[in-house]
């Protein structure tokens, strides 16, 4: 049996429509068919960071908080979620028990979440404590699975995004001494960097070495735990490329997402969310050049929909999240398909002990002003 909760995700089930049965151009066309028919039923979502060729068919766009939260708003049955598996689990929490989030393949995980797994958050969590006798919040970013947003509700910490991190943070230490933040290290070092926090006041908890390769007094020392988890996508982004794109365009705006190395944020124009980086984009006057640290698909589509501007992406190399290109318009096909047959598949569905616990994080997050 499929068991979405455990550390390990060795038996997975996938739909499979093959290449023998359906060529690409067959694919397209029976989606627009079957997404006409069951039009009343499903709606998609579609995160920024998917291929063309799903958003194609996606009903909503945006990042995934925002996705999640669109999808509370809908009455529809199913929700075919073209994301990664912690979105759908955001999602399936905040919808409706009579309604389904449908992940069109389970493999689509999120490296950064995989970093960070609740047996390790359990047993960092009680070297910390142990190791001083401040009191210690604990803050996730989204990107991580639902037990770890249910160890943050029960912990007095909260959720957090890559657009509120500052305020949680600012929270997250009103409240408490010292803050542990997972499992994005770099989201966390940029953002108490920004907020006047310096580097030497946060360590880093590493969950493959002896007590995250710290000692107690170093614990006892830090204000602020940051777990090394990291995106593979915006880490593979350089300081030199900033540095080459600078020289050869001194005109060209650069700005990155802040799950990107500490020096690479330094050394660019500006960083923020992916929504802060759509916006900035949109309200740029006409000739305006960007050169964009973050995922591929959402760099070429502002290129495509502003052509008045010069949109680049910062590396030269393709970084393209590979799990979130898992979700391919044949998977999309199979959701919809088994739907229409009454079988659905690839439920995302969180156990209610852990959504309540979730929900309690995501409600403080809300609730931070
Ligand atoms: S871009 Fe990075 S953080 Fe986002 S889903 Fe892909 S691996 Fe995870």
């Amino acid at each position: 049996m499929l068991d979405l909760f455990s550390d390990s995700q060795d038996d997975v089930y996938k739909p499979t429509i093959s290449e023998e049965e359906l060529s690409d151009a067959e694919v397209l066309i029976e989606l627009a068919q079957i997404k006409e028919e069951l039009k009343d039923r499903v709606v998609v979502l579609g995160h920024h960071y998917q291929q063309d060729d799903v958003i194609a068919f996606a009903d909503i766009t945006g990042d995934s908080l925002q996705l999640a939260r669109e999808a509370a708003k809908l009455s529809k049955e199913y929700i075919i979620f073209c994301g990664v598996h912690f979105m759908a689990e955001t999602a399936d929490m905040l919808t409706s028990s009579n309604q389904k989030v449908i992940l069109p393949d389970l493999k689509a995980g999120c490296s950064m979440a995989d970093m960070a797994r609740k047996s390790e958050i359990d047993r960092a969590w009680s070297f910390i404590l142990k190791s001083t006798q401040k009191k210690v919040i604990p803050v996730t970013y989204i990107n991580c699975a639902a037990t770890l947003k249910a160890f943050v509700g029960e912990n007095g910490g909260s959720i957090c995004t890559s657009s509120n991190a500052e305020k949680v943070i600012s929270w997250a230490l009103s409240q408490g001494e010292k803050l542990l933040f997972f499992p994005d290290q770099h989201l966390g070092r940029n953002t108490c960097f920004k907020m006047g926090i310096p580097l030497e006041d946060m360590v880093v908890y590493n969950p493959n070495m002896q007590n995250g390769g710290l000692t107690s007094e170093q614990v006892e020392k830090a204000r602020v735990i940051l777990w090394y988890g990291f995106c593979s996508v915006h880490q593979g982004f350089t300081k030199e490329q900033v540095k080459t794109i600078k020289a050869n365009n001194p005109q060209m705006n650069v700005i990155v997402h802040p799950e990107c190395p500490f020096e690479v944020v330094q050394a660019s124009d500006d960083n923020g969310s992916t929504s802060y980086i759509i916006d900035k984009v949109d309200k740029a006057p006409s000739g305006s050049e960007f050169a964009i640290g973050t995922e591929i698909n959402l760099v070429n589509r502002l290129a495509a929909s502003y052509p008045d501007k010069k949109i680049v992406s910062l590396s030269p190399y393709q970084c393209l999240c590979t799990t979130m290109y898992r979700v391919r318009p044949r998977w999309l096909l199979a959701s919809f398909r088994a739907i229409k047959d009454n079988k659905p598949i690839n439920i995302i569905s969180v156990p209610e002990d852990i959504a309540r616990s979730s929900l309690k994080a995501l409600d403080r997050m809300l609730a931070i002003k």
